[in-house]
């Protein structure tokens, strides 16, 4: 349903686009290529909700603050997540997760507000917002971190979070970045349907794609946080870029989230919702869209830079920019992977450069 909706601005914009662009993506002068793009083009709206000319930040300052979302399911809410939170009792909880280093000081600040101790802190995947304050926590209340092998890989050692940062970041970037190495308390055994923690019996939800063992948590209340699988419809329909390491398993984790059936749903971003069919559909949709968009600028062989250049056009991307040009190129490579994968993309040698081509 949410197709339709997004043809017409896509066509507004586009339509200017294509025109100011013909000749750089080679279809000036030649209508018959200009009308194959346009339908292209088309086939992949669903797509078009991502290409406005701003980009989304996921960011809002604001004091962290605890919102009930069933009984004793609860979040922190952050101006970047929602952390989910669980009673054991008046003072002892659990968290999923523990978001940004800029916002440690401000969840420590309302789970002492609130005179609770954290006991233990579970945790969905490896990426800096979700384990920013591990040690903090683990430092101001005791707590005990729980994560799977490669998550508790990723933690130990700045190297193996290189993956992680989509190859956005070098090494040296990274380094610089995790707030310092650790190890957990207790590993989390990915491929198992549950864990218990403090004595409560948490739901294990498999959703690799998102980065490897991505995974959600279902609480005694029966209330899901499905972490990075399904973004709010406010920053999926901003976002360029395909926020995944594996887009083929990604698209599957978003099914299988549409499927669920569980009394209410926390988004890490950043929402809570009583319904998730709809929106996990779109979150679906729109990784596919950008992969369908991709596959419709290759009507002719071309090299993984020129496809960099001609999603930069079409999204309205600032093509004078080092750092998005290249997110781009991670976005496209990731892309690419999933069309050669699924035979959408062939791949030829020409002159010691790999060219693509839809088939
Ligand atoms: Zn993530």
């Amino acid at each position: 349903m949410y197709t339709g909706l997004y043809v017409f601005p896509f066509f507004a914009y586009h339509r200017k686009t294509v025109e100011k662009h013909g000749l750089s993506l080679g279809v000036a002068g030649d209508p018959g290529k200009l009308w194959i793009l346009a339908r292209e083009v088309a086939i992949s709206a669903r797509w078009c909700i991502i290409t406005k000319k701003r980009g989304v930040s996921m960011r809002q300052k604001i004091q962290p603050y605890l919102e009930q979302v069933k009984e004793n399911t609860w979040c922190i809410v952050t101006g970047y997540a929602r952390i989910p939170l669980y009673k054991l009792n008046k003072q002892d909880v659990i968290l999923i997760d523990s978001g940004i280093p800029e916002d440690g000081k401000g969840i420590v600040a309302c789970l002492q507000k609130a005179r609770l101790n954290v006991k233990a802190v579970l945790t969905s995947h490896k990426h800096p917002d979700h384990i920013g304050n591990h040690l903090l926590l683990r430092r101001t209340f005791g707590a005990k971190l729980y994560m799977s092998r490669y998550t508790a890989a990723a933690c130990a050692e700045p190297m193996n979070q290189v993956e992680s940062y989509l190859g956005i970041a070098s090494y040296r970037n990274i380094a610089q970045m995790m707030v310092e190495e650790f190890v957990p308390d207790v590993v989390i055994d990915w491929r198992g349907d549950s864990l218990e923690a403090e004595g409560v019996r948490f739901g294990i939800l498999h959703f690799p794609g998102h980065c490897a063992e991505h995974m959600g948590f279902v609480t005694a209340d029966n209330v899901a946080y499905l972490a990075d699988t399904v973004l709010s419809k406010k920053i999926v329909t901003k976002l360029r870029t395909s926020f995944c390491t594996c887009v083929e398993l990604d698209l599957r984790s978003k099914e299988a989230a549409s499927k669920l059936k569980y009394d209410r749903y926390i988004l890490a971003h950043n929402e809570v919702c009583d319904s998730i069919e709809e929106l996990a559909i779109l979150n679906r949709d729109i990784l596919q869209g950008k992969a369908d968009l991709l596959a419709s600028l290759a009507q002719d062989y071309v090299t993984l830079e020129e496809l960099v250049r001609r999603l930069m056009i079409f999204t309205g991307n600032d093509m004078s920019s080092v750092h998005k040009i290249r997110g781009t190129h991670h976005n496209v490579h990731v892309l690419l992977d999933y069309l050669l994968d699924t035979g959408v993309f062939t791949c030829r040698a020409r002159d010691g450069k790999l060219q693509y081509k839809k088939q």
